[in-house]
């Protein structure tokens, strides 16, 4: 980036996501989008006086859950502390979250480049509810619904040095979390959120610059373009002379450009406590196993294993695992017929194809039914095109292939095995044809092929009768 010729982008990131549970974190209300507002509530989630938290154990196993996807410790022992400020969306005048013993230190994210993206924690809270400010006259409007949604809060150390690199990564850490069941990730939602540290070093050097944050960021364009105007923002200051103010600034993606909201100065003192309501946390070695009995295999290790064992090209790997859906399709068609590349052109090409338009996809055949209709194809039964007529007949109807491709007349040949099976038929039968055959092969060959034809209706191939003649006649 010109623009900043001279120095080095700073940026740590601190992502929010709400996990997947079907209550709140502390409470037995439903954590659900859309709801009408205010009616998933409770006297625990609104903050109510004499109101005691419950900690909702799928939360934790969620956090844990991500957790070990990105490579994290966790901690055996974890405390959760009350974050106190006084905002509208915050009933309780505090959010519980955890400061100095999170759930989950360390772990890790690699970057397509090899570069490596370290991970300072990652820790559970809760969410506040959700402001909308509708005009001066009006006011603002509160929905409590969000409020006590659990959170995970991923931090990274400052390691990122451009937006390309933060928009891959959030890709990267939105495929662990949906892979694994830990998170929707709907950004349009705001389920999944970002805010950017963002500072400038001079070239070379190490010691890093005054940072700015810019909060809730909820969509890659917006983190990108937010990212290059502060970049500029902070070059133009500096070669100026001038110093970055620290401070928290927010991000208007209709103006395309950031205002500050306060600086450090005006920043709150949250005055963090363990919340004497909850207990500390003990996480045993059976709870994290039970965890990981849950994970599934995460798709950076699926595209190694595509294109390592399977030998798919890394454009197919990377198609195949973009959704878990999708690569579990693949999978169970790998493992009923034992064509990767072949499987992976008709899923891509033929299959994707029909519904395009589909947001969440869900193929329409079963693993079984394609991989039959592909195993017709290569055994020479149907040729491609009439395969692909197949694969729309049998969505349609809801048939076996194999059953639609008879009824249809669409063999054109009858497989190896239906040819062996006549042919042992013929044998067991027939015995002046076993022996005539034993003495004289080519004599009773024109009759062998005829019987097989006269059973097939014509359609099986004569050479290869020929060629079966022998494996089941010679013995
Ligand atoms: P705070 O508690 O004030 O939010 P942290 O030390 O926890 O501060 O850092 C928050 C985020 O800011 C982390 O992602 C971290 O990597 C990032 N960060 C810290 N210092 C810098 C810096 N100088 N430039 C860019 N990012 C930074
Ligand atoms: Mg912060
Ligand atoms: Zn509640």
């Amino acid at each position: 980036m010109s623009y900043i010729d001279g120095y080095d982008i700073v940026i740590g990131l601190e992502i929010h996501a709400e996990l997947k549970t079907k209550t709140k974190v502390f409470c037995s209300c439903k954590n659900e989008f859309g709801a009408q507002p205010n009616t998933n509530t409770c006297p625990v989630c609104t903050g109510m006086p004499g109101a005691l938290p419950i900690l909702n154990k799928r939360a934790v196993e969620l956090a844990i859950k991500a957790g070990l996807s990105f490579g994290c410790d966790i901690s055996r022992y974890s405390v959760f502390e009350r974050k106190n400020y006084f905002y509208p969306d915050l009933s309780k005048a505090y959010q519980i979250s955890q400061l100095v013993y999170p759930l989950c230190v360390g772990g890790k994210v690699e970057l397509d480049s090899g570069k490596t993206i370290r991970l300072n924690r990652i820790h559970l809270e809760e969410d506040a509810g959700k402001l909308t400010h509708i005009s001066k006259a009006v006011g603002t409007l509160v929905d409590y619904n969000r409020g006590g949604t659990p959170l995970i809060e991923m931090v990274t150390e400052p390691d990122f040095s451009s937006a390309e690199e933060v928009v891959e990564f959030l890709k990267k850490v939105r495929e662990n979390l949906v892979f694994e069941n830990i998170a929707n990730c709907y950004m349009e939602e705001g389920g999944m959120r970002c805010d950017v540290n963002l500072s400038l070093k001079k070239k070379g050097t190490s010691e890093l610059g005054i940072r700015t944050e810019m909060k809730n960021l909820n969509s890659f364009k917006s983190v990108q373009r937010a990212i290059e105007y502060e970049a500029k923002r902070q070059a133009e200051v500096l070669s100026g002379g001038g110093v970055v103010i620290q401070e928290t600034r927010k991000w208007n993606d209709d103006k395309g450009k950031s205002t500050s909201m306060r600086t450090k100065e005006q920043a709150q003192d949250y005055r963090y406590f363990p919340d004497p309501d909850i207990l500390a946390l003990n996480i045993s070695d059976e709870d994290i196993e039970r965890v990981k009995d849950e994970m599934v295999m995460l798709p950076a290790k699926r595209r190694e294993v595509y294109q390592e064992e399977y030998g798919l090209p890394l454009y197919d790997a990377q198609i195949l695992t973009s959704s878990k859906y999708i690569s579990d399709y693949f999978e169970k068609c790998v493992s009923l017929l034992n064509l990767p590349k072949k499987i992976s052109n008709w899923i891509m090409v033929d299959l994707l194809k029909l519904i395009k338009e589909q947001e969440d996809i869900l193929f329409p055949i079963s693993e079984k039914a394609l991989t039959d209709i592909i195993k017709m194809v290569e055994d020479k039964l149907i040729n491609k095109t009439v395969g692909i007529k197949l694969m729309e007949k049998t969505i349609e109807s809801g048939e076996e292939p194999l059953k639609l491709a008879k009824e249809m007349n669409l063999l054109v040949t009858i497989s190896d095995e239906q040819i062996i099976e006549l042919l042992k038929k013929l044998k067991g039968e027939n015995e002046k044809v076993a022996s005539d055959y034993k003495v004289e092969p080519a004599r009773v060959e024109g009759f062998i092929v005829g019987y097989v034809m006269k059973n097939t209706g014509g359609k099986a191939n004569a050479g290869k009768v020929k060629e079966l003649i022998k494996s089941v006649f010679d013995n």
